[in-house]
């Protein structure tokens, strides 16, 4: 597993060398946005760790332009306390972000979801008729809905909302995406309507629906099928 790490802190590049070759990665830095575009035209990657602030091109750039000609998953770093618009970030096609400090542990968790999604993204599209996420399940082709085996009624928009989720467990989905993909990029009506049926998927699989824990919410941005989640409860 290649990856590019770009970062100009000299403390965590030491770090993060160190952390990820132990567990098992092929290790290439780039102190600077400019760099970090030479390096990644130069070797294939399988995955990037993108800091934000950069000399002279900034990670949002470098994110801008890898992704230009790239599928590459690309994890943004950025520092606590720098103003980071997360909107921004997915829409210019970060696949995931940690703030600084953050622990070795979670850094390797997040690249191994990010490259695991990115894998079964490129994988040829085969039919796939049962998706299964803890203990969720969903026939794609009966539009049936199930929790620990239990049928679960859902109605048209909140099944293709189930099913958007269950494609892309532990990814943070904008209000934007799932309004577009779920009621149409022409879809004028009051965007509350997506928290309504938000609300309603709660209530129908969540033991506690006001401290949700399969569906989150990402203030500000939209909401999040958590990957962790294994049992019902
Ligand atoms: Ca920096």
């Amino acid at each position: 597993m290649r990856i590019l790490i770009v970062e100009d802190e000299e403390s965590f590049i030491d770090a993060l060398r160190v952390g990820l070759a132990r567990e098992g990665f092929d290790v290439s830095v780039a102190r600077d946005g400019q760099e970090a575009l030479e390096v990644f035209d130069a070797r294939n990657f399988d995955v990037v760790l993108l800091d934000l602030m950069l000399p002279k091109l900034s990670g949002l750039d470098v994110c801008r332009t890898i992704r230009s000609t790239s599928t590459v998953p690309i994890i943004i770093v950025s520092a606590k306390g720098e103003e980071v618009d997360m909107v921004l970030m997915l829409e210019i096609g970060a696949d995931d972000y940690v703030t600084k400090p953050f622990r070795l542990r979670e850094l390797v968790a997040r690249i191994r979801a990010v490259m695991r999604r990115h894998e079964s993204a490129a994988a040829p599209l085969e039919s796939e008729s049962i998706i299964e996420h803890g203990p969720l399940r969903l026939d794609v082709d009966a539009r049936r809905c199930f929790l620990n085996g239990h049928e679960v009624k859902l109605r048209k928009k909140e099944f293709a909302l189930m099913l958007l989720m269950l494609e892309n467990p532990g990814r943070v989905l904008t209000r934007d995406v799932l309004i577009d993909r779920v009621w149409g990029s022409d879809y004028v009506g009051d965007t509350k309507t997506l928290d309504v049926h938000i609300k309603r998927l709660r209530t129908l699989i969540e033991s506690d629906p006001k401290n949700p824990k399969y569906i989150t919410t990402i203030r500000g941005v939209g909401y999040r099928l958590e990957a962790t989640t294994t049992s019902a409860e």
